[in-house]
């Protein structure tokens, strides 16, 4: 350990960990409830418009759909991805993720659920969390996408379930791989087991990050084929447009 993290190590037990700001990570005396610190408050990154109507990412163009739209066909009505992708959100999202750091869940449950509530009019009746293979929820504690599911439920008061679409193949990361690959990585990895639980209904399905959307879009394909009658998706963040 060199000298410079001993020295972080004592500064954690001298300061409680919330005078860290959650995006920048530098320490500041003035931390909103949120965690963050006032430059991190006033420029989160939030996607901008003008966006694509069907992945809410920003498009450039004078155009309702994106060129990658177009050519998906994704099964799910719209997504609405709350922040760009940026490297301070992906930390932000890896921490959460892979270092257990759950309490983080309440705050980036709050962005999802403010920006559901003032941009999105889907009126749903339930919210199902993309799940993880139960080896890998083992793993690491707890499914980030069930965390945030429950702060939006909260707050939306909408119930969430978890139990009816699960993941029943163990699938390697997508990172890395193009999207054809991402579709068979994929194939036959959901199954909803009870189709009479979303028969109808209209579904919010929430995951953390949106990169090619195959992962939403093939529970969509599934949650449609039980029975369920529209998905809207939520994210928390958007990557950027994939290749191919
Ligand atoms: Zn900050
Ligand atoms: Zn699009």
């Amino acid at each position: 350990m060199n000298l410079s993290s001993v020295l972080e190590v004592i500064l954690d037990i001298l300061y409680p960990q919330d005078i860290l700001c959650i995006l920048c990570q530098k320490r500041h005396n003035d931390i909103d409830d949120k965690g963050l610190c006032p430059v991190c408050a006033e420029t989160l990154p939030y996607i901008t418009r003008p966006v694509c109507q069907k992945c809410g990412r920003t498009v450039t163009e004078d155009t309702n759909i994106c060129m990658e739209c177009i050519n998906a066909q994704y099964h799910f009505e719209q997504a609405v991805p709350v922040f760009e992708y940026t490297s301070e959100m992906q930390r932000l999202i890896h921490r959460f993720k892979y270092q257990g750091v759950s309490y983080l869940s309440r705050t980036l449950g709050s962005w999802m659920a403010e920006a559901y509530k003032q941009r999105c009019r889907w009126d749903v009746d339930m919210i199902i969390p993309v799940p993880l293979h139960p080896r890998r929820e083992r793993e690491r504690g707890f499914n980030q996408a069930v965390l945030l599911s429950r702060e939006i439920g909260k707050s939306i008061n909408v119930g969430v379930n978890k139990s009816t679409l699960i993941r029943k193949k163990h699938t390697s990361t997508q990172v890395g791989l193009n999207k054809l690959q991402r579709r068979q990585n994929l194939w036959d990895a959901f199954e909803v087991t009870e189709p009479g639980k979303v028969k109808d209904k209209i579904i919010l399905l929430v995951d953390d990050v949106f990169t090619t959307g195959s992962t939403v879009d093939e529970c969509s394909r599934v949650l449609l084929q039980a029975g369920a009658k529209r998905i809207y998706v939520m994210t928390l963040a958007a990557g950027r447009f994939a290749r191919n």
